[in-house]
């Protein structure tokens, strides 16, 4: 496994090895191995916005501690979520799973087969607002246990007030990249990446507005590349 393509924010190469040979890798299911190794394979570089193994064991149990049944994915790519996701929910579990990227799912698709969970996903090739808004006029408003929103990050701020309301009162959103590869805390002239530069005016934004956000409980998570976790309250 090619740790290089790890996206975190964890700043000690030797730390992110440890953390995911010591506890991650050992316990990760063979179809997500296989998924993200295609990942590396196709994707290279943007592989490494599958989320992390240890990110992804981490939501598994938290699925599994709320009981999860019915879940919206925003942003699926390859779908190592997708799948963790899948295989945390129970057999009449289901996963609406939103990405215009057809190709990036269909990558993924043979090891969600294989690990007998596609009767879980419905996957929609679409933009993700879009599917939002049919599904409240359909009366889906409160139906759903949990949200992993892990898209365009411009639109976050968007997607959160139709989520507010797809998502049960108890529910949970969960945002990922939230601590931007650590971006968040730089200034506007530090050296970094094009596309970290462009989406950490987004991601700061976002944060701010969650973080005042009455509607919500919430907590903000250090793993992988930052995970921040809304609990609706009203
Ligand atoms: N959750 C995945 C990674 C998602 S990467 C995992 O951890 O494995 C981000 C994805 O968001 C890309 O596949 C991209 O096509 C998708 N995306 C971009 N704009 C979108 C939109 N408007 N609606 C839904 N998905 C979008
Ligand atoms: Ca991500």
């Amino acid at each position: 496994m090619k740790d290089k393509f790890y996206g975190g924010i964890l700043q000690s190469d030797a730390l992110v090895k440890y953390l995911l040979e010591t506890s991650a890798y050992p316990r990760e299911h063979e179809q997500l191995k296989e998924l993200r190794q295609a990942t590396v394979d196709k994707y290279q570089f943007w592989s490494l916005m599958n989320v992390s193994a240890d990110e992804g064991q981490f939501l598994s149990m938290l699925l599994k501690i709320m009981n999860a049944k019915k879940t919206i994915e925003v942003g699926v790519f390859t779908g190592y979520s997708l799948l963790t996701t899948a295989l945390a929910l129970p057999d009449d579990g289901k996963i609406i799973a939103i990405d215009p990227d057809r190709e990036a799912f269909e990558t993924g698709l043979p090891f969600i087969q294989k690990a007998n969970m596609a009767h879980k996903i419905q996957f929609i090739q679409s933009d993700a607002m879009k599917v939002m808004k049919e599904f409240l006029a359909q009366g889906e408003e409160g139906t759903f246990d949990f949200a992993f929103v892990d898209a365009d990050k411009e639109n976050y701020i968007n997607y959160h007030e139709e989520l507010l309301k797809l998502v049960k009162v108890g529910g949970i959103i969960a945002y990922d990249n939230t601590l931007w590869a650590g971006t968040v805390a730089a200034s506007e002239d530090d050296e970094m990446e094009d596309y970290l530069r462009g989406c950490r005016g987004h991601i700061i934004k976002l944060n701010t507005f969650l973080a005042n956000d009455a509607r919500l409980e919430l907590a903000q998570l250090s793993i992988g590349d930052g995970l921040t976790l809304c609990r609706r309250i009203i």
